[in-house]
């Protein structure tokens, strides 16, 4: 393996792992977690999201009697996420400003192997681990969704995918995803402009009568992509809009889903034309589940003990986002997300400082001791 995590983790940002396509990844992190004594599988997830590669699953076991605690990250990264050239400058490693660096989330898988690699060195005791490498995080927390679960013995765990070393997000958002697709009456925009009726126009409306951002403290929502027309001399007959709503809380969630479906089916509803009346197919899904772990937690504790093992700031806070965790904790499994350094994500922008990956080493390791002692 390479001599130190910066080197790591570089060796892991240049191989590319757009979601999809992390199957050259996991085949070297393969190698190197059996050098470290795991046992390793890969579950089939990728036949159900149209992956090269199942979740990545390596088992070390411990020479402490104890259930496992479930360290995690995800192998995937966001585009342009191809032929990173990473740069260092200063304590930083940025990319050459073309592609984003893939610190998110190669920083949480760095920082886990390089923790239990040195824990061996150092012939320490520990619990068994079991380090999970998830596919297509960033393409709806795919890997996770599909992943088989009868392989996680854990009851606690974290997933390596925030900002801040030391601190951690246990809680993260409901969240709705939306398809609109709306239906009105093609015309000549010129020479019969009365016999359309205008997808675009009842879209517009609608938006402009929807509830949009922040709703309030605990709840989001925003069209993001919208979809329509043609050409300028006709009218259009059909707009696909995409949507989504973030709450904490069920009821809210719903709420706003609803007001954003009604608004658009209220206008259309206003548009008919000899017969054709003007129509809106709804599709909605639900992405993920919200979670809040509670403050007497074990997974909260440890967190705090290691953070402090290490004088690191400890904090905690909710997220906006979902992640890995909102999956496992739906599934039984006390999982917060806990924040390995990386700064500026979905960006090309993107950078970590090399202090912050050899503290989230650092930190991983006392979680690891924490929950072996206690
Ligand atoms: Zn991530």
């Amino acid at each position: 393996m390479d001599k130190t995590i910066t080197d790591f983790f570089i060796s892991l940002v240049t191989i590319d792992s757009e979601s999809k396509n992390e199957k050259a990844t996991a085949l070297k992190l393969e190698e190197d977690l059996k050098k470290l004594g795991a046992k390793v599988q890969y579950d089939n997830a990728h036949k159900k999201t149209d992956g090269n590669i199942g979740n990545l699953y390596a088992y070390f076991p411990g020479n402490i009697e104890k259930l496992p605690i479930l360290l995690c990250a995800h192998l995937d990264t966001v585009t342009p996420g191809n032929n990173i050239k990473p740069q260092i400058m200063d304590d930083k490693i940025f990319s050459d400003g073309t592609t984003i660096l893939g610190a998110d989330d190669k920083s949480g898988v760095a920082a886990i192997i390089w923790a239990i690699k040195e824990l061996k060195e150092n012939n320490e005791d520990h619990a068994p681990i079991e380090a999970l490498f998830t596919i297509s995080e960033e393409i709806g927390l795919l890997g996770a969704k599909h992943l088989d679960y009868s392989l996680i013995k854990s009851k606690i765990g974290y997933a390596f995918d925030g900002h801040h070393v030391g601190q951690i997000t246990i809680g993260a958002p409901s969240q709705n995803s939306m398809k609109y697709t709306i239906h009105g009456k093609e015309s000549h925009a010129g020479v019969a402009p009365e016999q359309g009726i205008h997808a675009i126009k009842i879209t517009s409306e609608a938006i402009a009568a929807m509830p949009m951002g922040r709703i309030d403290e605990e709840t989001t929502c925003n069209v993001g992509v919208i979809k329509g027309g043609t050409a300028t001399n006709i009218i259009p007959n059909l707009v696909v809009l995409k949507a989504e709503a973030r709450s904490h809380n069920e009821d809210k969630l719903k709420q706003i889903t609803e007001q954003m479906s009604d608004a658009l089916l209220k206008t259309a509803d206003k548009y008919k034309l000899d017969g054709f009346q003007a129509k809106v197919n709804i599709e909605i899904e639900k992405s993920y589940q919200a979670f809040k772990l509670k403050d007497d937690d074990d997974v909260i504790h440890l967190a705090k003990k290691a953070s402090e093992n290490c004088g690191f700031e400890f904090k905690t806070n909710i997220g906006g986002g979902g992640s890995d965790a909102n999956i496992f904790n739906v599934h039984g499994l006390k999982m917060a997300v806990a924040g390995t350094g990386m700064e500026k994500v979905h960006t090309v922008d993107e950078y970590i400082a090399i202090s912050d990956l050899e503290n989230c080493v650092k930190w991983t390791k006392e979680v690891i001791r924490e929950y072996s002692r206690t």
